[in-house]
């Protein structure tokens, strides 16, 4: 992936450049994030490459964008709290990410898990995440069309499972196919959300809160 990178990067075109990534990790760092793995992914990931070329100039802006189908990629210091969460400061095997959007967060993940799959239920939003993907050629990602309520139990358990979308409860499926060990990442709530970190310990679930946020809902079914 990173030789790929590079060559996107060589075209050299100004906000798409690595300076301007660097920028923004340099942001996040200021903003508390200090793990350095999910800060070299989110200097690698071109980020701009996950929107429409109209809001391309701000891709690197810490703030949410929308990417269609009342969307949104998520803001990137929230990306990086939920992923440098979710390592917790170990290594990952296999990974699970729920709402895979535009891509962006699951091409994050690919740079820092050995073994990555996304799920999404909008066919369409897939679709779209297949065609920002394909350029980058990243090889340890898996793009599954599906309700990601159910999680994934074909290749479970996860050594760590995260969610783009909130719900009021995290749904019990996915917690079955936690690892031991391994953490969920979650926003929790319906109006008023928190990120919350669920860890399977040796004696059973242990929870911990995180910052508010604002995410769109996890929705039953697929589209
Ligand atoms: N990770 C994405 C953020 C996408 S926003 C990124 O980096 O851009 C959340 C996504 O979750 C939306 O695309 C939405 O369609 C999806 N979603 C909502 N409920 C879902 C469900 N039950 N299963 C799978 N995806 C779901």
């Amino acid at each position: 992936m990173a030789g790929q990178i590079a060559s996107l990067h060589s075209r050299g075109i100004g906000m798409t450049s690595q300076r301007t990534r660097d920028r923004m990790v340099a942001r996040l760092r200021e903003k508390g994030i200090s793990d350095e793995t999910v800060l070299a992914a989110m200097a690698l990931v071109p980020r701009h490459m996950f929107v429409e070329e109209a809001i391309a100039s701000r891709a690197y802006e810490d703030t949410a964008l929308p990417i269609g189908f009342e969307q949104t990629i998520s803001q990137p210091f929230i990306v990086a709290r939920m992923l440098e969460a979710l390592r917790g400061g170990r290594s990952l095997g296999r990974v699970l990410e729920v709402g895979t959007g535009c891509g962006y967060q699951a091409a994050v993940l690919a740079a820092i898990a050995n073994e990555v799959y996304s799920i999404e239920r909008i066919a369409a939003l897939l679709e779209k995440a297949r065609s920002n993907l394909r350029p980058l050629r990243v090889a340890n990602l898996r793009l599954v069309h599906g309700d990601g309520a159910r999680g994934l139990p074909e290749a479970a358990p996860y050594d760590g499972i995260v969610l783009a979308a909130a719900a009021v409860k995290v749904p019990p499926a996915l917690l079955e196919q936690l690892a031991p060990g391994a953490c969920l990442v979650a926003p929790v709530g319906l109006v008023e959300q928190e990120l919350v970190v669920i860890e399977r310990t040796r004696d059973g679930l242990r929870e911990r809160r995180l910052d508010a946020v604002k995410f769109v809902p996890l929705r039953g079914g697929k589209q």
